[in-house]
């Protein structure tokens, strides 16, 4: 009697403990559904919340809203740059609400689901990951005669194209933090760097930028800035930074840092190489308030060694003119950079524009 008093008192726990569980799995279903499905909450909810929404113009209010995610109502006059400001404090990440949503036409009542937490910042995926191309430039005029010159009409048409195709320019900040796997980037990102410094860049291509509302990250070598009729000066810079421009380093005299020069000491090529990296950081930080924080390698060139100073220098990477896309799992300091050359040397402009690497993922 007792053995079997112990075996309905045993079936109950488990009764009871399954019934537990059975609840513990419903919550939990429920709680997958609306937090991490934020598109099947946004459809259980978006009836009853279009038929709520009132319409007070500027109310950024959320009609529903988790750590995770906020569902929001369309109201008359929202613009997607604004939301962005509102629920992330950064009109230039439109593109999580873009992304998140089929669409972002912005009809009053229009239902939108807002991501609150950065989601997969490597850009995985069960087919491969995603990559990020860095385009760079030199300089620009209306008529060319050197490769490394892009015509301007030219440079307005791929910019044209990017705008067309949907591709979003993002600053090497945001490449940053791709790379350090810290925040994800919108899935077309390209990154467009324009190197040494000339005035075609104020001239000619700010411009066509601001038309597009793109910016560009400069890598200016510092005894170029103000000291020829074909370079930048630091007002023009200033305008430039203040317009969400990036400057960044390209040392001061774009010198090959990997070489030492003939009868060069082991201590003087040092002493020139860290004041080469150092000098620039401290100048644009003077000059504009914001310390680099990119070395462009002049020429390309690098090794261990320049990699060691440019750490101790304060940089958090460096970019190559190797060519290719960078994976997050890349190497900060030896990131790829796709240039754009003139004539295009069999390379048409979207061959450089890969953002997606298709591989089985094991
Ligand atoms: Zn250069």
């Amino acid at each position: 009697m007792r053995s079997w008093n112990k075996v309905q008192l045993k079936s109950r726990r488990l009764v009871s403990s399954n019934l537990a569980g059975g609840i513990e799995r419903f919550a939990a279903i429920l709680f997958f559904l609306f937090c991490c499905c934020p598109m099947v909450a946004a459809i259980a909810f978006g009836q009853s919340l279009t038929s709520k929404s009132t319409s007070v113009v500027g109310d950024k209010r959320a009609a529903f809203q988790t750590e995770e995610v906020a569902v929001y109502v369309v109201k008359k006059g929202d613009r997607l740059s604004e939301l962005a400001r509102h629920f992330y404090g950064d009109p230039n990440k439109d593109w999580m609400i873009e992304e998140a949503n089929e669409s972002v036409a912005l009809k009053p009542g229009q239902v939108l689901v807002i991501p609150l937490r950065p989601t997969n910042p490597g850009g995985l995926s069960g087919k491969g990951y995603q990559v990020v191309p860095i385009l760079s430039y030199h300089h620009f005029s209306a008529e060319c005669s050197n490769t490394l010159c892009i015509p301007i009409d030219e440079f307005s048409k791929q910019m044209t194209f990017l705008k067309k195709e949907g591709y979003r320019p993002v600053t090497m900040e945001q490449v940053l933090k791709f790379i350090n796997y810290q925040e994800p980037l919108p899935k077309k990102a390209v990154a467009i760097t324009i190197d040494d410094g000339y005035r075609s860049v104020y001239e000619l291509v700010y411009p066509i930028m601001r038309r597009h509302n793109f910016r560009a990250t400069l890598f200016i070598y510092t005894a170029f800035i103000g000291n020829s009729p074909n370079a930048l000066t630091w007002e023009q810079l200033r305008e430039l930074s203040e317009a969400g421009f990036e400057v960044e380093a390209h040392t001061i005299s774009h010198t090959d840092l990997t070489r030492k020069r003939k009868g060069e000491s082991e201590a003087a090529y040092l002493k020139r190489v860290r004041k080469e990296l150092a000098e620039p950081r401290e100048l644009i930080g003077k000059h504009l308030g914001r310390e680099p924080i990119w070395l462009a390698y002049p020429y390309g060139r690098l090794n261990d060694l320049v990699i060691a100073m440019a750490i101790e220098a304060g940089y958090r990477g460096g970019v190559t003119v190797t060519r290719r896309a960078n994976p997050f799992f890349t190497d900060p300091f030896r990131l790829g950079r796709n240039q754009v050359m003139n004539p295009a040397q069999g390379r048409s402009f979207d061959q450089m524009l890969k953002v997606f690497r298709g591989e089985k993922l094991q």
